[in-house]
């Protein structure tokens, strides 16, 4: 895999910015487009690669570091920029949602249970919206309330969705904005019809396993590994690798 953006980019003619032919070699060894005028370092750009094929596979920060004989410091500063790339990736998403949405919260971080409409307990709230057969969009919230869920609602889905919640009152006016259908959660757990949240509850558990994989996140962090997972889970089904190249490497070198 890496050797095929290898090819193309690591024998320093074409630009890794603008695709273009004509690069030549600055005195400090860096190469430098005519087209675009920006300048690196194919030293450089071969170690961010290997590390971004690390981040790819999920392997972490510290056995890259082992594996690379690099700093873990540096390998974790590269970790939190990919991620960092990857959320204004898809913070910049601005098509909405849109047909069947399954909308719930969830709690992540902390060791306690949290509560819902109470306290959190010093867990980060996230409010999901998951697109049936289609994308998931993920938000950092401050609480549940009726303002802050429809509010997030309303910028990210299309008016004359069909929208499906548990019972929680925050979604009590949603029929303004489509079809609401409230499912009951312990008695229909196993329903056939469509009355379910199962696509976001699956979100969740697949986002809450990779963040128990990660010890003791930073707080300020949480939106960023969030987003990882949201990015991740959107294109389950792309070629991931090359896409982050074209977000983590090509925007910033
Ligand atoms: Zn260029």
């Amino acid at each position: 895999m890496i050797r095929g953006i290898a090819r193309k980019f690591f024998e320093g003619k074409k630009c890794l910015f603008c695709d273009n032919y004509g690069l030549y070699r600055l005195a400090d060894k860096r190469v430098k487009c005519k087209h675009c005028n920006k300048y690196y370092s194919i030293k450089k750009l071969k170690r961010d690669l290997k590390i971004l094929y690390y981040f790819y596979l999920e392997v972490s920060a510290k056995k890259t570091a082992g594996e690379m004989n690099l700093d873990y410091g540096v390998v974790h500063r590269k970790f939190m920029q990919f991620r960092k790339s990857i959320a204004d990736y898809c913070n910049t998403e601005a098509k909405k949602l849109n047909g069947k949405l399954e909308m719930d919260e969830s709690y992540f971080g902390g060791k306690r249970k949290g509560n819902r409409g109470r306290g959190a307990n010093n867990k980060a709230i996230v409010f999901g919206i998951l697109e049936r057969k289609g994308r998931v969009h993920t938000v950092i919230v401050p609480n549940v309330s009726k303002e802050t869920l429809m509010k997030e609602i309303e910028n990210k889905t299309l008016k004359g969705s069909v929208f499906y919640t548990d019972g929680w009152k925050s979604y009590n006016s949603l029929h303004q904005f489509g079809k609401h259908s409230v499912i009951k959660h312990s008695e229909d757990e196993f329903a056939k019809d469509d009355n379910h949240i199962n696509g976001i509850e699956g979100f969740w558990s697949y986002a809450k396993e990779r963040f128990h994989k990660y010890h003791g996140i930073k707080k300020n962090n949480y939106p960023f590994y969030l987003k990882e997972m949201e990015f991740r889970f959107n294109n389950r089904n792309e070629s991931v690798f090359n896409l982050l190249f074209d977000t983590c490497v090509r925007r910033r070198v």
